[in-house]
């Protein structure tokens, strides 16, 4: 019976002696210099065994294996790969993209002929799989189109599972963070108009969180409702439920700028609603919801997704037993300072890798003692939480706000100038010096200080700019408070 293969190498010289060798033992060889000219021999001459050089183009061997393998109808030709030099590893990338055998170049031809027989007995394709890949309608696409679609969707698929990798990585610490950065990854690859998630935390057995994320329109409370119940209506062992929070702190600020209204939860078209389980225990949930009709599930990477979504619930599920409890401050609801003194020098380290603006600005409330003093120390309380809330409510990344003292709050800024984060925290001072305080039957004025500072050049690390932000707001209560000062350094 005749046996086909496919030689793939660039070396001239090498694939010659192969192909010479082959043919003398009766083999049908045919040869490729590159990858897509590879992928039209690989439809058209439907080889029984495919031997590539690990050195190809853009791509090595292994990875072309895996991208001819991700279409099911050819995952059963072998693939033998000789590179120059095999190292350890690359047995075990071998193994992950299902390459079957990696030799060595210079290994004898003989031996290389054992393992070719090998191979040949062991993945023999019967006629009916040949039959099928030759009437598959990929084949009567152009092969060289569906060469780079294949090669497109692989490099893709592996960019959005690193994609999610490395944000677990580095926010697996800061839900808020790490639940904004998920909304802001997903959304480059699904369309939706609106989507939540929901954590389950290990400790936190009667909080339940669920937030969203809203695009292109805004929705009544009546609609926030409706999803919530889907959300929960879908989880198992529901009624162990309570919702004491619900999550309005990504919802608010797409509010404000709204083109389009949604003004029935009719007018969703689509939904897809997932939730995970881990232990016979909820740990989490994502929904989508879209006003097209669409089916969520045909998104290609809907496995990656759910796979990746799995482990950063698993991963976020284990993880809130130890830590969650100690990130938030209980009075504020905002991250508390050891969260800060945590996020602080990842974002400044972060900007300095990858230059890039950052500000950090300290607000004092003034005279913050005497409301204590005058009004008692609920009163004071009061007065926290309602900055604390007015603060959040003035930012779109809620996550960067911290409790960094007793009543002095924290802001990170990224990705912003010393004049944009002077306008914001203007805008800030001015909201507090103008709001009404009102607890216990008795209405206040109040105002605060601020003090900002960037991660200038001069700068070691988040320390320094902490201490220009310190020295800033001093320099405010100084000279008058109820004011925003920046510093750089040099006096005056
Ligand atoms: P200044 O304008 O200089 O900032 O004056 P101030 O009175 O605000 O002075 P300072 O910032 O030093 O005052 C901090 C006060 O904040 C003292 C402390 O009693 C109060 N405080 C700190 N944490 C809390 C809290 O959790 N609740 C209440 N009610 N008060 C707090
Ligand atoms: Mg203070
Ligand atoms: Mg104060």
């Amino acid at each position: 019976m005749e046996r086909k293969i496919l030689l793939i190498d660039k070396d001239e010289f090498f694939i010659n002696f192969m192909q010479d060798r082959l043919q003398v033992e009766k083999f049908v060889v045919d040869v490729a210099k590159n990858t897509s000219e590879a992928y039209s021999k690989i439809l058209s001459f439907l080889p029984d065994l495919i031997i590539s050089a690990y050195d190809i183009e853009d791509i090595d061997g292994f990875q072309f294996c895996k991208t001819v393998k991700s279409h099911k109808i050819l995952s059963r030709i072998p693939f033998l790969v000789l590179a120059d030099k095999v190292k350890p590893v690359d047995k075990y990338w071998a193994e992950k993209c299902d390459v079957q055998e990696v030799l060595q170049k210079d290994t004898p031809y003989e031996e290389i002929r054992v393992v070719i027989d090998e191979l040949l007995n062991e993945y023999e394709m019967d006629e009916n799989t040949k039959e099928q890949i030759k009437n598959h309608p990929l084949i009567q696409d152009s092969v060289q189109n569906q060469a780079i679609k294949l090669m497109k969707s692989e490099i893709e698929k592996y960019t959005f599972l690193n994609a999610f990798r490395d944000m677990v990585n580095e926010y697996h610490t800061d839900e808020k963070a790490l639940i904004q950065n998920t909304f802001d990854l997903l959304s480059v690859f699904l369309e939706y108009d609106l989507a939540g998630i929901f954590f389950n935390h290990a400790q936190e057995a009667d909080k339940y969180l669920l937030h969203f994320d809203i695009k292109n329109c805004s929705v009544s409370s009546f609609v926030l409702e409706k999803v919530k119940r889907d959300f929960f209506a879908k989880m198992p062992n529901m009624k162990e439920f309570s919702i004491t929070s619900f999550g309005h702190d990504i919802v608010n600020e797409n509010h404000e700028n709204l083109d389009k209204r949604i003004i029935s939860a009719n007018e969703f078209q689509s939904s897809l609603i997932l939730p995970f389980e881990f232990e016979e225990k909820l740990i989490g949930g994502v929904c989508f919801y879209s006003k097209k009709e669409q089916n969520f599930m045909d998104f290609i990477f809907y496995d990656i997704m759910v796979h990746e979504l799995t482990s950063l619930f698993k991963t976020s599920y284990l993880f809130s037993g130890i830590e969650f409890l100690s990130v938030t401050d209980g009075l504020t609801g905002l991250s508390n300072r050891r969260q800060f003194d945590y996020s602080i020098n990842r974002e400044f380290n972060k900007s300095r890798k990858y230059p890039s603006d950052l500000c950090f600005a300290i607000l004092d409330i003034d005279h913050f003692k005497s409301v204590n003093d005058n009004y008692g120390h609920q009163y004071g309380d009061y007065v926290l939480k309602e900055v604390s809330s007015i603060i959040k409510n003035s930012f779109r990344r809620s996550d960067m706000i911290y409790r960094y003292g007793g009543e002095e709050i924290g802001i990170i800024m990224t990705e912003t100038t010393i004049p944009s984060a002077m306008t914001m925290m203007e805008r800030l001072r001015k909201k507090i010096e103008t709001h009404e305080f009102f607890f216990n039957g008795i209405q206040i004025s109040l105002t605060a200080s601020i003090g900002v500072s960037s991660n200038m050049d001069k700068l070691e690390d988040a320390h320094q700019m902490i201490e220009c932000a310190d020295k800033a707001l001093y320099k405010a209560k100084e000279t008058g408070r109820n004011q925003v000062l920046t510093y750089s350094g040099e006096d005056n």
